[in-house]
């Protein structure tokens, strides 16, 4: 991703987003699309016509003729595409994930030509990785690549298999197909069409009704030999780990959007809906509870976001970890945000006519999708281990070393409480090592859990300091002013350290003959007890600046 957007062509993309959807897309017609279980295809395909809004263009590089969009404009953009309905925004993504084997790993002449079909014609892709029996673990594909030869040289292939739930899978007008080919698995393209492959009907999900899922299957179809994607075989799952990164990003920024869009939602209900005599937007039980917790995650899911954006573009690589860390905070916290929206209206919450309840059933899938929520810990942990052991245990030490020196700058944005978590984090991996506590994998998945949390409090009280001295990226979304992210960052900050410290010594002592030993002082519990003053007073900052906030 070489290129980017500049700050204002994205602001004039995403007010673009913004009247297409006042214009097009009122509640009322998602509510019923979603109640009829109907794809839009129209509304999709002139979303993806550079003739009408022209998504696509925005993240296909320039030169295949789009706009060439990094991983923030990405993340911009899906985030306000979610916030619409995330059902239209699966559509798009399944484009882009279709298409990225061959962004990242196609031949110049398969990006010329693909690419600028998506470019120019609006093509919809469909990614075809998922099989009824290999799902997180796709290694375990059945769907066979069988080469044809001619005089001695391969001139095409065979597919045979089942893909289960594939986005546009009944729609898409191309389709890339992860099969087992004698040298390993590789990714083809396939036409929709093609003799011998045929999809099943659309699924009758539990939420992103509006989006298309189907089940594909071949049943010896052909492809000439130039539709191997980067023309060698066994390369399939490398190139899907290169965009992993940058496409759980795309979810993250999913949940993120659509997590807001329902708290948003509740906080409008909040103003209006009087109880005992006031506005429940003034009753601490319900702010404290149903709203700010969750803004505070959001937020802090939105700061890993952009940091790992900010470092895509900037070419740190994929970032698979960091990602994996993003996917998982913003898919769980939009998930939680949405069932508080839920709660915070009450009865009506429960009705089919409030979006609330429809963006609760959609949102669901970002834990699933793009890796569920449990490979996500699995991920995180694994990724973080190993910088745990090659550092000789200092890893998050050091981390919270740099987070007591931003401390020292800057004060207020909860840096320190961050600190201790990071501290208790490494006591408690060196801790698992000594007692190879990991070999139980539930601890291993807890400790991906703990890792993203703290992280997130990193991120967010890192963030809170940049919007501080005015050093936001210049396309960062602007929310939350300084002084109430920087009490968003402590509240989030004292909740992870005193959940990391917690649940150490709940995996430790619940181990085989866990003793606990001195961990309770290396965690530094009573201090991290200590820094949960000022907890309540936080919450109230962080709800008067979200009640005062004038909507988008
Ligand atoms: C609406 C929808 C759209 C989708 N779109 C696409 C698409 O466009 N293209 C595509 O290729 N796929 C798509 N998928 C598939 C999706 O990515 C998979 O469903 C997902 O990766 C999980 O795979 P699975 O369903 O086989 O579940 P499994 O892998 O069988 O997992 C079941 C449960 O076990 C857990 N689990 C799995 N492995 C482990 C382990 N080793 N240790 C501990 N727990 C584990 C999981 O977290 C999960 O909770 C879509 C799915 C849905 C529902």
């Amino acid at each position: 991703m070489a290129n980017e957007l500049k700050p204002e062509i994205l602001n004039v993309a995403l007010k673009s987003i913004d009247e297409f959807a006042a214009r097009e897309l009122p509640d009322s017609l998602l509510i019923e699309l979603d109640e009829k279980d109907e794809f839009p295809e129209e509304i999709v395909r002139r979303m993806s016509s550079g003739d009408d809004l022209g998504i696509q263009l925005l993240f296909v590089p320039y030169e295949y003729g789009g706009m060439g969009g990094g991983a923030f404009d990405v993340y911009r953009i899906c985030e306000r595409m979610a916030a619409i309905d995330l059902g239209l925004a699966t559509s798009e993504l399944a484009t882009f994930l279709g298409s990225d084997p061959i962004r990242v790993g196609g031949t110049e002449a398969q990006k010329q030509k693909y690419m600028s079909k998506i470019a120019k014609d609006g093509s919809l892709f469909a990614y075809g990785a998922t099989e009824p029996e290999a799902g997180s673990d796709l290694a375990a594909l059945k769907t066979t690549a069988e080469p044809v030869s001619d005089n001695g040289s391969v001139t095409g292939y065979r597919i045979s298999g089942t893909k289960q739930w594939i986005s546009n899978g009944g729609v898409a007008d191309l389709f890339t197909v992860l099969a087992m080919a004698p040298g390993g698995p590789s990714w083809f393209v396939v036409d929709a069409g093609t003799e011998g492959f045929t999809h099943g009907a659309h699924e009758d999900k539990h939420g992103i009704r509006l989006s298309n899922t189907a089940a594909l299957f071949l049943n010896d179809v052909y492809v000439d030999a130039d539709r191997l994607v980067g023309g060698v075989e066994g390369q399939g799952l490398v190139q899907a780990q290169q965009v992993f990164g940058y496409t759980r990003l795309m979810v993250a920024a999913f949940g993120l959007g659509a997590g807001w869009s329902a708290l948003e939602r509740a906080i409008d209900y909040s103003r209006k809906r009087i109880q005992a005599g006031g506005p429940l937007s003034e009753k601490a039980g319900y702010t404290y509870k149903l709203i700010v917790p969750h803004a505070v995650a959001l937020e802090a899911s939105r700061a890993a976001i952009e940091e790992t954006a900010e470092r895509i573009d900037a070419g740190e690589g994929s970032l698979n970890v960091e990602g994996a860390i993003a996917k998982y905070l913003a898919s769980e916290a939009g998930d939680a945000a949405a069932d508080a929206a839920i709660q915070a209206h009450g009865g009506y919450g429960y009705t089919h006519d409030y979006m609330v309840e429809k963006i609760k059933r959609d949102v669901r899938i970002t834990r699933i999708y793009e890796g569920t929520s449990e490979i996500m810990e699995m991920t995180i942990a694994r990724g973080r281990w190993q910088e745990h052991l090659k550092s000789g245990g200092d890893y998050y030490h050091a981390r919270a070393r740099a987070l007591e020196a931003l401390h020292g700058e800057s004060p207020d944005v909860g840096a320190d409480a961050a600190a201790l978590a990071h501290h208790a984090l490494a006591e408690l991996l060196e801790r698992c090592r000594l007692e190879k506590l990991t070999r139980n994998q539930h601890v291993l998945l807890r400790l991906g859990a703990l890792i993203a949390q703290a992280e997130g409090a990193e991120a967010l009280v890192r963030r809170a300091q940049r919007a501080a001295s005015k050093q936001l990226h210049a396309k960062a979304a602007k929310g939350l002013r300084p002084a109430a992210l920087a009490a968003a960052g402590r509240v989030y900050a004292r909740g992870a350290a005193l959940t990391v410290a917690t649940e150490a010594v709940r995996w430790v002592a619940g181990a085989d003959g866990g003793d606990l030993g001195d961990l309770e002082q290396k965690l530094r519990i009573a201090e991290i007890h200590r820094a949960q003053a000022g907890l309540l007073a936080d919450l109230q900052t962080v709800s008067e600046a979200l009640y005062a906030r004038r909507r988008r």
